[in-house]
């Protein structure tokens, strides 16, 4: 049992909270900071119950960081603002003595560069700390990453072959929306593919490879081959790997409007002088999309996300492929937000959880697939996200 301080209070902190709060024998205080507090005190409120405190904080900034974590004296920080904050809140935790969660790797903001490095080289200040930092513990970054660690310590002597696929196949009724953060989302799938072949990267154009892939209760879906964090991680941690892929859905429609989008100079993050106003173009795209917390109650249909592996077992070659599929409709009517903020808050929530119950605790700087994957596994069906094991099957990869 412990106390949790959670900044961010958007679509994936709204899930978040929603599931702490209803754990009190695990997380006995919940405080819930946000740059703009009446949108966490709106969370609490329909959260009810009384079981979450707000407070307000910028979370770029390290010194009100501190004074709030020192006010809060939580066990743990829950991070998930953006992925710009992940810094200043490690800062924030090691000056305060205080163990770390997020779910998405550190960006700096003037370049969209996904690679763990930064975060990895606060390892030694966490360890000396005593201090436990769990790293991208949403679904991918996450549960990807944990379904890989239980793959290979139950299923392969040695993993070959890694392909993450995740598919949406919701529908919101709106022309163009992303499902989290536009500006995380846009810098995310606008950049170079890449992927892992033999122990080197290979780079590809942005959305460059495709192919249908089949995806379970929905059918085929166009997929296509992008960078994602998690990547970094696995094929450290599983040196056997050969080959790593991270495949996504998109429809015709969103693809096309992401190229005008970009044609036009929309998913632009330098700065432009607009009347004398100094604007980041995608900073102002974000403003006048949908927010993606609104998409909720007019989305149906529902999201598939697992790993697809192939490898080796007592000497003869596997296929495997560990999924969950959840509903945007029933994510809807529990927490009020859709399937992909869900998807991204159950699991964060859960590893908060195994935080606080001491299982997934070392002092250092860790990615999830470091922890025991069973006891998370064994609660994140209960959790609301059940997963299904399908073995020597056709992998489409
Ligand atoms: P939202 O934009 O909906 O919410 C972000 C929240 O962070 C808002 O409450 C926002 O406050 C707050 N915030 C932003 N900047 C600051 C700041 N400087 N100080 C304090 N609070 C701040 O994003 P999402 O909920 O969609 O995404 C949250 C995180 O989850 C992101 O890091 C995203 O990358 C990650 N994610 C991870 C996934 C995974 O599977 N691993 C999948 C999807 C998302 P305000 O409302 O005032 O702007």
């Amino acid at each position: 049992m412990g106390k949790v301080l959670q900044i961010g209070a958007g679509g994936v902190g709204t899930v978040v909270a929603h599931k702490m709060a209803h754990l009190p024998e695990i997380f006995s205080e919940i405080t819930l900071a946000s740059r703009t507090k009446a949108k966490c005190d709106a969370v609490a409120a329909a959260i009810g119950g009384g079981r979450i405190q707000t407070a307000q904080v910028d979370a770029d900034n390290v010194d009100e960081l501190i004074a709030l974590i020192n006010k809060v004296k939580p066990d743990l920080v829950v991070n998930v603002a953006l992925p710009y904050q992940d810094l200043t809140i490690m800062d924030a935790c090691l000056a305060t003595g205080v163990s770390y969660l997020d779910t998405a790797n550190y960006e700096p903001k003037d370049v969209a560069h996904f690679e763990y490095s930064w975060q990895w080289a606060y390892k030694e200040h966490f360890e000396k700390a005593g201090l436990t930092a769990i790293l991208g513990c949403g679904f991918d970054p996450g549960v990807s990453g944990v379904f890989t660690a239980y793959a290979a310590k139950h299923h392969f002597d040695e993993i070959h072959y890694l392909d993450i696929v995740d598919c949406n196949a919701g529908n919101h009724h709106k022309a163009f929306a992303t499902n989290f953060n536009p500006e995380i989302n846009i810098r995310e799938i606008t950049q170079k593919g890449r992927y892992y072949k033999d122990g080197k990267w290979i780079q590809t154009g942005a959305l460059e490879i495709h192919k249908a892939l089949t995806y379970p209760n929905i059918g085929p879906r166009d997929s296509y081959l992008m960078y994602h964090e998690e990547l970094e991680s696995l094929v450290k941690n599983f040196p056997t790997i050969k080959q790593a892929r991270f495949w996504m859905t998109f429809g015709q429609e969103y693809l096309t409007h992401l190229r005008v989008i970009q044609d036009i100079g929309m998913a632009r993050i330098d700065e432009v002088d607009y009347n004398g106003v100094k604007i980041v173009p995608l900073q102002f795209l974000k403003a006048v999309l949908p927010n993606p917390q609104d998409l909720g109650a007019n989305y149906e249909g529902e999201t598939s996300i697992g790993c697809r592996i192939r490898g080796i077992k007592d000497g003869k070659e596997r296929t495997y492929y560990i999924y969950n599929n959840c509903s945007h409709q029933e994510a809807y009517k529990e927490t009020g937000m859709q399937a992909v903020s869900y998807t991204t808050g159950v699991p964060a929530a859960l590893g908060a959880e195994m935080f606080m119950k001491g299982i997934w605790k070392k002092p250092g700087v860790w990615n999830v697939e470091d922890f025991d994957p069973d006891p998370f596994l064994a609660r994140l069906g209960e959790q609301g996200l059940p997963w299904v094991e399908q073995f020597d099957i056709d992998l489409e990869l």
